[in-house]
């Protein structure tokens, strides 16, 4: 029997330890950096919690059933799992990546991989090939997409074609959308990249990362990397984000409904000049979205006439708070340019299109006419066109 995606998020269809349990609908905290053994040459199945702990596996099991994976690996945090990837790479390879990534990613790229003797070609993955950016030494295309934060869409299975003819890796950073709206390596990827921070975490409150690999030996040679290099997840917060998941399915769908009423009102107000979210027939990328899953995800952004109205509706919301992040149950506002993307190089802003009229929600879990009432009170003051 295959479960469905709520089920998933909820139960293993191959629970493991369950007899070991007495019976605890909760997934217990092993919280124990340790393990006894039971004699010399003998294990329970744990040694040590940097290389396994049950917490920890429980809900690498779950992320990975829910993103069809053959192997996740949990770490410390999306940044601590996407330089454990990096870990796969040697001096004198070279990577294909999409312009528009989250500016940590971009930055772990420029500051730490590209000293450690990896290069990096930045293209426009949503309008160019990446044939004219391949090298003898390519070994991997690494994108993200909804895009953060012009919601740019990518043709996942289109690069992914490519990807097998030239033999390298693809690598898909799924945090915007999580597993209950897209599968990324059912579109043909091979490493699927979470920052549980985000929507499978949910609330706001634990920092989280995964890795998801298509085969077991990738998987494994992951999990060595986790192993070695150390940035695993302790087993509290393993436990935070196994209750984050239960609720996903419920939590995004309610977030993405809130999401487009939002988009639909931003559209008809007039000191905003552009609306992009995937959910809008109008957004060009909306068919590609529905071709590779299974909703638009919950993070509008928008431009409004100048500047100085971002930054007053920034000052000015109540119940949507002004911080860095998304996912959570709370409805966030970001000013990319001075937050997420504070420290990517202005040329590369320009590019991609973040200027400092650009905001972007993370829509959240409240009373969708509560969030929109927040929204026009913070941008009274300016009169109605
Ligand atoms: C937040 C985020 C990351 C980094 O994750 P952390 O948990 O903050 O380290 C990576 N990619 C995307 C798309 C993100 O939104």
């Amino acid at each position: 029997m295959k479960y469905g995606l709520d089920t998933k998020c909820i139960h293993l269809e191959e629970p493991f330890l369950e007899n070991n349990l007495y019976g605890s609908v909760s997934f217990p905290i092993f919280q124990t950096s340790t393990f006894a053994h039971p004699g010399v040459g003998q294990s329970t199945g744990y040694d040590y919690s940097r290389a396994d702990n049950p917490t920890r596996e429980q809900l690498e099991h779950i992320v990975d059933q829910l993103e069809g994976g053959s192997g996740t690996i949990a770490f410390a945090s999306g940044m601590s799992a996407v330089s454990a990837l990096m870990e796969l790479f040697k001096p004198g390879d070279h990577i294909i990546a999409e312009i528009n990534l989250y500016g940590g990613t971009t930055r772990l790229f420029e500051q730490i991989s590209e000293k450690n003797g990896i290069r990096f070609s930045m293209i426009d993955l949503g309008s160019e090939d990446i044939e004219p950016a391949l090298t003898k030494d390519t070994k991997a295309v690494f994108l993200e997409c909804p895009t953060n934060p012009t919601l740019k869409i990518i043709d996942i299975r289109k690069i992914a074609e490519s990807c097998k003819q030239h033999g390298i890796l693809l690598i898909v950073d799924n945090t915007f959308m999580s597993p209950y709206f897209m599968n990324p390596l059912e579109l043909g990827a091979d490493i699927v990249i979470h920052s549980g921070t985000k929507y499978l975490g949910g609330h706001n409150d634990t920092l989280a990362g995964f890795l998801t690999a298509n085969t077991a030996e990738l998987a494994d040679k992951l999990r060595y990397i986790s192993k070695v290099t150390g940035a695993v997840l302790p087993p509290l917060e393993s436990w935070l984000i196994i209750r984050g998941i239960q609720t996903l399915g419920v939590r995004m769908e309610r977030a993405q409904s809130n999401a487009m009423a939002i988009a639909k009102w931003l559209l008809d107000q007039p000191h905003v000049t552009r609306v992009l979210y995937p959910g809008l027939e109008t957004h060009p990328g909306h068919d590609i979205m529905i071709g590779q899953s299974r909703g638009f995800g919950a993070i509008v952004s928008f431009e409004t006439d100048t500047a100085q109205n971002a930054r007053s509706i920034l000052e000015r919301v109540r119940i949507i708070r002004f911080a860095e992040s998304l996912g959570g149950t709370e409805t966030l506002v970001t000013y990319p340019i001075t937050q997420t993307h504070g420290e990517v190089k202005p040329e590369i802003l320009e590019r991609v299109g973040i200027s400092d009229r650009m905001l972007r929600l993370s829509v959240g879990l409240e009373n969708v006419d509560d969030l929109i009432n927040d929204l026009e009170n913070a941008m009274v003051p300016w009169g109605r066109g």
